[in-house]
Order: C-alpha cells, then structure tokens, then sequence
C-alpha cells in the first residue's frame, strides 16, 4: 500500500509543474488524431465485396464464419481469395454477377491494380428489400454464425461528436477558475516568471569591471564567499543576511554590481525586473514570485536579483483606491517567501532601488532586506576608474588624458561616463577621425550636459535679451566669492535653454555651506535681476530659474534649518510621491507655522535679489562689454571672462 502511496503524492505534488503545462495540450492532440482517424478511410486486412459476391461465395462453400451486426455482415472465408487492392468498391459494382474466386477480369477503369488475397471479407445486407433466403442458405452450407447487438446509436454519436465538445469546454472553464483563484499559473504560461536563468558560463562581470565602488566590494564580499562555500557559514551557524538591498541614483552600476556579484561567486543569477511581476492579470505577479523563488531553490545556491524593488514594494496603504490590491499580492507573496528560508538557505536576494523612501517598512525588517548598501555616484578617483573601463574597447588618440576627463565631469554617475565616451566615439566617427580625439569628448560633454544644440532663429533684440541674462548671471557668480567658478557662457540655445551659464565646481561637494546657497541662490536671480536692471522689464525666460531658486530657498528654510526660524526641519516627506499617503499624514505642522515659512521663503529670496542687484549695478560697465562679447561671439570661456570682468575676488576663508 505504502509503494502505491509514495508515487501518487509525489505526482500530486508535482501537478502544477507538468499537468498544468502539457498535460491539456496532449489531451487536444490526442482529441485531434481522433477526429482525424475516424475519418480516415480505413484500412483493413478485410475486403468489402458487393452482396451477391458475398453470396456466390457462401453457395461455392468458400464462408467459414460470418458475424452479423445489425446490418453489417463481416466474416472469414475458407480459402482467400483474389480482390483487386485499389479501388475495389468500384471494381464490385461494374461486376456485381461476378462470382469466381479469382479477380473479375473486366475492371475496364481501374485497371493495373494488383489483385490482392484476402481471408476476410464485409458486406452490408440489403435491408429494405430483405433477403429471406439467406438464413437458409448459411445453415445449409455450415457456416458459422455469430450475431452481436448493433452499438448504440446513441452512444456512438455522444463519443464521436460530444466527448471532445465537452472536453474543450471542461478545459476553457478550468482555465477560467485558475485566472479566478488568481493563479493564473500554467496553461498558457501567464505565471511563469520571467526570470532569465544566467548560468555561470553567462556572467562574466567580475568586480574588477566595476569601478569606484571599493565599500560596496568590500561588503559584498563576504556574500561571494558564502555562496562560494556555504558550508564553513554553517558549520559556524552564523547567520548570512537573506536580502541585500543596493540604493542608490539611476546608473551608479547597481545592476552591474549585482551581476558581478554572481559572477565572482559563480553561481546563478536569477534576474527580474520588478515591474515585470506586475502585469495584466489579477494574481499573476504573486504566481511569479513564487515561482521565481522555487526556481531560485532548484538552482541554490543562487543570486536572485530584483531590480527596481520600489515598483512592488512600495508602501502598503498608500493609494487613494483599491487600485493597488495587484501590488499589494505581489509583495505578501514576496515577504512569505522571503520568510520562507530555513536556516540554511543558500540563496541571497539581491534587490536595487533608487527610492528607499518609499519602500514598506515590512521590507526593510530583519530577516528581509535587513543590509542596505548605498552606491552614490562616484568621485574623482572612481570616475577616473570608470573612463579607464569604458575606453577599454576604444582607439583613442594620444591627446586623450583621462584625468582632466574626470576632472571636468563632477556629477556623472557610471551610466552618465559609458554613455559620453560612446558620444565621443560617434562623434569621432561622424567627423571621420582616425582616433577619438580630446575634442571629441569635449563635444560629447557639452552636447550631455546642455543638450544639442537647437537650431533658433533669434531677432536681435531677443538675441540682446539672451545675452543680458545670461550676462547677468555670469557676473553674480564671478563676482560672488563662494560661487562655482564660470566655465563659459554661451547665447547658442541647448536644449530647453536660450543661454547657458556653465560653472563648474572646483572639487566634489558632499555637504555644502549656507554661505555657498546664499551665493548660488543669487546667481540664479542674476539673469533675471540683469533683464530687470537693463530692459526695465522682464521676459518669461527667467522662469525656471525662478523656480528652482524658489525650490531651493524652500529646502534651506523647511529642511536645513538655514533661516530665522531655527533648527527644525519641516515637511520631511516632501518628496512623498504619494498623494494617498499624506492627505493620510497630515502636515506635521500648523497653518501659522506654514505662513511663517512663506514669509521666510519670500524674504529669503527677495534678500538675495537684492544682492544680485547691488553687484550687477556694481559692475554694469563689465556686464555691457560681456554682453557686446557674446553678441558678437554667442560663446565666451574661461580666458577671455577673466579679460572682460577682471580677477575674481578671493574667497573669504
Ligand atoms: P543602475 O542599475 O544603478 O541604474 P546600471 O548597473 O544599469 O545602473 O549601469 C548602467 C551602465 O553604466 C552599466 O552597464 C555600466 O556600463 C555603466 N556603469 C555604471 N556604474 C559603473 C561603474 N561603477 N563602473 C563601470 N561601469 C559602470
Ligand atoms: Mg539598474
Ligand atoms: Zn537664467
């Protein structure tokens, strides 16, 4: 009893794999070769002679046996005889008399078909005349007569024509219940997560195609020798952290770390994009969790990799409907499974997101994502580190200096770096260089940072507007101690942009002063202040600098604590994308408390507007021949800006 039991459960249990694949579609092919066959004519080892072939050959004592169903009589003869093979029907109805043993010599037009010996024979008994005679007939020449029940009419028809109808509608319905119990998994392959299997063989990324990233290595080592040997963590019994979490901006290589991590370790690398999880139908996303995960544990030990967690594991509760319930399943699923492992798992669930703010806490407890591993964007050294990999395939000429290309990319994350040397070698080749030249580059950056250049047909008045604002802009900032040096300034519209002021900042910035804001803060007034100064008007072109000088002003006064209103910080969830969640919360602050913040904002601003102005009043005269400069040459660097508007001050200490 116990053998017959085992395999049964196993068969169980392995129903969602094969039965719910193939096992419905082979019930169809069978179902079709069926409806096929029946129709087939049908070939036997028997031959249909006319009746009164039949007879000729009872009365020559040639019939051993017949059996007679209904109308159809088959039998066996005592000797075979000769039937022509093809066409045999049409060869009988020209003879019909024929009655000799040997083929009929007359098949006028099927002719050349080989006669055929046959032991047993059909025939169909002529039952609207009857033939009385011949039951007579077969006693008395001794045959053998065996006579059955004619099948049912009934149930032939329902065998023939209902059972594959109602097969079909039992396989539509079942199907329809699975996408109602919201496991969708199976028949057509909606569940099946979509989780490409990397093999070993597949990663080749190894950390050393990672640069600038020297903490993350660091941290994740010792995730690469636990898969690499998982025993010696066991035999400690020290517990290895289920989920990794890698924070940080678009393009700083988390997918690429992730990657490398597998491919140091050697394992496989199960990769899915979470918005992938999300899809269509009700349920699919937590079929595919689990299935990613039983994929995962067939393969430990293995990476599974989550890129873009934010798209499933936001906060729970968050929306204003119900619109959420699909997310919502989809990250349960995610958490029981991450709770699923024992002790001695040896999967490690990398997962990448960009906005840990916004995840569910639920995520973020021990036992799930309990290390979270911040990848910023990189430094001098690290993007230095990150040219050398992406000019690796390049032919570069030797004017080429990596570090001067680092020095003068403040802000690029590793994306930022593959996609300008790419730029650059497009460049080379539009231009038909030989080899990617310092210029090339020179042109990549500027046509990444400011955008490509846009063909505008300016008048000269708007062209003198241009030139003004941007003018002012340059002067604030030259003449601001704490401002970002002037790189160059140009009138040639980029982008969005009519004019671009481009500073550059002398080193990497990780925290900066209140001074430092208050500067910049000016020199984004400075366009506008300048159009104010000179036209005594002002255009809608200072626009954007007002806002983001207003955004910025906001941050200094609610967050930083940089104004009258002192050490607090307000409105912590500013950057909440979910309106649910803070019409929820409520502001944690009063409506006095948020007036008094306006107020600060809008003195804060106003205050720098006025610093903008003293200094451009200050140094009209340089404004006016920086303006006739660009006029004339719509791009002005760094030389020729410390011959128009003289030294810089030195900045305070
Ligand atoms: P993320 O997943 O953080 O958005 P990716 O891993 O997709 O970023 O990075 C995109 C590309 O940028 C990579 O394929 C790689 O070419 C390049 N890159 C990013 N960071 C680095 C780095 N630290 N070292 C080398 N290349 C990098
Ligand atoms: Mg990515
Ligand atoms: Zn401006």
């Amino acid at each position: 009893m116990d053998t017959q039991k085992n395999p049964k459960d196993s068969q169980k249990q392995k129903l969602p794999n094969w039965f719910n694949s193939w096992f419905w579609w082979l019930i169809l092919l069978l179902l079709l070769v069926w409806n096929f066959a029946s129709y087939w004519p049908s070939t036997k080892a028997s031959v249909s002679v006319p009746y009164s072939t039949f007879i000729a050959q009872v009365q020559a004592g040639n019939v051993a046996q017949v059996k007679i169903t209904g109308n159809d009589i088959s039998g066996t003869f005592v000797k075979p005889i000769l039937w022509p093979t093809a066409s045999a029907k049409s060869a009988a109805t020209q003879q019909p008399g024929n009655n000799t043993t040997t083929a009929p010599k007359a098949t006028t037009k099927t002719k050349k078909s080989a006669p055929t010996e046959y032991g047993k024979f059909e025939t169909i008994f002529p039952s609207v005349v009857g033939d009385p005679a011949l039951m007579p007939l077969l006693k008395a020449k001794q045959v053998r007569i065996v006579a059955a029940n004619p099948p049912s009419p009934w149930i032939a028809t329902f065998l023939i024509d209902g059972l594959p109808f109602l097969l079909l509608i039992g396989f539509f319905i079942w199907m329809a219940r699975k996408g109602a119990m919201g496991q969708a998994g199976g028949a057509l392959g909606f569940g099946k997560s979509k989780a490409r299997k990397y093999t070993t063989e597949d990663v080749r990324v190894t950390f050393d195609d990672v640069a600038g990233a020297e903490e993350v290595k660091t941290e994740l080592e010792q995730v690469v020798d636990f898969l690499r040997s998982p025993q010696k963590y066991h035999r400690l019994g020290a517990r290895i952290p289920h989920g990794v979490l890698l924070v940080g901006p678009p393009g700083t290589g988390k997918t690429l770390m992730a990657r490398a991590v597998a491919g140091e370790a050697g394992v496989p690398f199960l990769n899915i994009s979470a918005s992938e999880f999300v899809e269509m139908f009700v349920g699919v996303g937590a079929s595919r969790v689990r299935d990613l995960f039983a994929q995962a544990k067939s393969a430990s030990p293995a990476i599974v990799f989550i890129d873009e967690l934010d798209a499933v594991g936001r906060r729970r509760g968050a929306g204003l409907g119900a619109v959420n319930d699909e997310r919502e399943q989809t990250l349960n699923q995610l958490l029981v499974e991450m709770d699923g492992f024992d002790e001695r798992h040896e999967i490690i669930v990398l997962a990448a997101t960009n906005r840990p703010d916004v995840l569910d806490p639920a995520l973020l407890r021990p036992g799930r994502f309990d290390r979270e591993i911040t990848m910023g964007l990189p430094d001098l050294k690290g993007r230095e580190g990150i040219f050398h990999i992406h000019v690796r395939d390049l032919d570069l000429a030797p004017d080429v200096d990596i570090h001067t290309l680092a020095m003068a990319s403040p802000g690029f994350s590793g994306a930022d770096i593959a996609n300008l040397c790419n730029e650059a070698a497009l460049m080379a080749a539009e231009k038909s260089h030989q080899q990617i030249t310092m210029s090339d580059f020179e042109e990549a950056q500027d046509k990444i940072i400011l955008g490509g250049v846009r063909p505008l047909l300016l008048d000269e008045h708007d062209r003198k507007i241009v030139a003004y604002h941007e003018g002012g802009h340059t002067v604030v900032a030259w003449f601001s101690p704490q401002a970002d040096p002037v790189h160059k300034v140009t009138i040639i519209p980029r982008g969005r942009a009519l004019g671009v002021t481009e500073q550059l900042p002398g080193g990497d910035q990780y925290n900066v002063n209140k001074r430092y804001l208050l500067d910049r803060l000016a020199v984004m007034l400075g366009g506008r202040t300048s159009e104010e100064i000179v036209f005594e008007s002002i255009t809608t072109g200072a626009e954007n600098d007002l806002v983001e000088a207003t955004k910025l002003a906001r941050r200094m006064v609610t967050r930083w604590g940089m104004s009258e209103l002192g050490l607090i910080a307000f409105a912590a969830n500013e950057s909440q994308p979910f309106l649910g969640y803070e019409m929820a919360q409520g502001r944690d602050y009063s409506e006095a408390t948020a007036a008094r913040i306006d107020a600060e904002v809008r003195r804060l601003l106003e205050d720098r507007h006025q610093a903008a102005h003293r200094l451009i009043t200050e140094h009209r005269a340089k404004l006016d021949k920086l303006a006739r400069a660009l006029l004339a040459h719509e791009t002005v660097g760094r030389e020729k800006l410390e011959e128009i508007l003289g030294p810089r001050p030195p900045a305070p200490a």
